[in-house]
């Protein structure tokens, strides 16, 4: 039987029955992968304290012959994130980056970039220097773009004009054309999201550069709120329902 093992984020875990977990990673060698962890529940010396949602993992799984799920053997803890934990407002963000990954991901289907990005965000949201709501962006941008659904701020989404050459300092954004829209093509849409042209051309950073520098960027608040609020409409456009996390977050933020 063959034995594999890959670091791993834990995304999601529950009860089968009364001795096993079934757990949900994202894994750098598999992509997402769900597993069962057996006796992980009655056993506390098994995998004390290690399975803790976000954590960052390394796991060796033996594959099951056949079409069964692969069984946890160990995991080691590279990073606890803890303190992601021990905040509900950080929390509920890492709830939500994972609920659209375990959404849109297929099961073992390696996503190195979607991988390294979760990475990035987490330990950024755990050690506190970055705000969370700049995470969330930073992390919807990439995460749509890599998987695809890319919302275009580089030019009208009808007319194609470039957003340098658009008028005014607030673009409406249309969701059914996943972009932006000049003030002529806007005039005949019924979309009310709206955005200022200086958080359009941050994203557009966002989406071209590279992790490590997106760092440096500033938003002020009222942009950024603009930008959380386009974004996750867009999400939600896509999953046709708004996401449990989502709902937790606006809750309390
Ligand atoms: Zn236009």
């Amino acid at each position: 039987m063959s034995v594999f093992s890959t670091p791993a984020i834990l995304l999601r875990r529950t009860s089968y029955g009364d001795y096993d977990l079934i757990i949900t990673f994202l894994t750098l060698e598999k992509g997402k992968l769900t597993v069962i962890a057996k006796n992980a529940k009655k056993s506390r010396k098994r995998f004390s304290g290690v399975l803790e949602l976000f954590s960052l993992l390394h796991l060796v799984c033996r594959a099951s012959r056949g079409r069964g799920m692969p069984v946890l053997q160990e995991a080691t803890i590279e990073d606890p994130f803890s303190d992601i934990r021990g905040n509900i407002m950080k929390t509920a963000y890492a709830s939500y980056w994972a609920e659209l990954i375990t959404f849109w991901l297929e099961e073992e289907k390696t996503q190195a970039r979607i991988y390294h990005l979760l990475r990035y965000c987490l330990a950024a949201l755990d050690e506190g220097v970055i705000d969370a709501g700049v995470l969330s962006v930073i992390f919807q941008i990439r995460f749509l773009t890599i998987a695809g659904l890319s919302p275009d701020f580089s030019q009208c989404s009808k007319c194609r004009v470039d957003t340098d050459l658009i008028a005014g300092s607030r673009l409406a954004f249309e969701l059914a054309k996943g972009g932006i829209l000049c003030q002529r093509c806007a005039s005949k849409s019924a979309s009310r999201l709206n955005i200022s042209k200086g958080m359009v051309k941050q994203l557009l950073w966002i989406q071209n550069n590279d992790l490590k520098t997106v760092r440096r960027l500033k938003f002020n608040r009222p942009d950024l709120k603009d930008g959380l609020v386009l974004l996750e409409a867009f999400v939600m456009y896509h999953l046709g329902r708004e996401p449990k996390s989502l709902k937790f977050l606006n809750s309390i933020r």
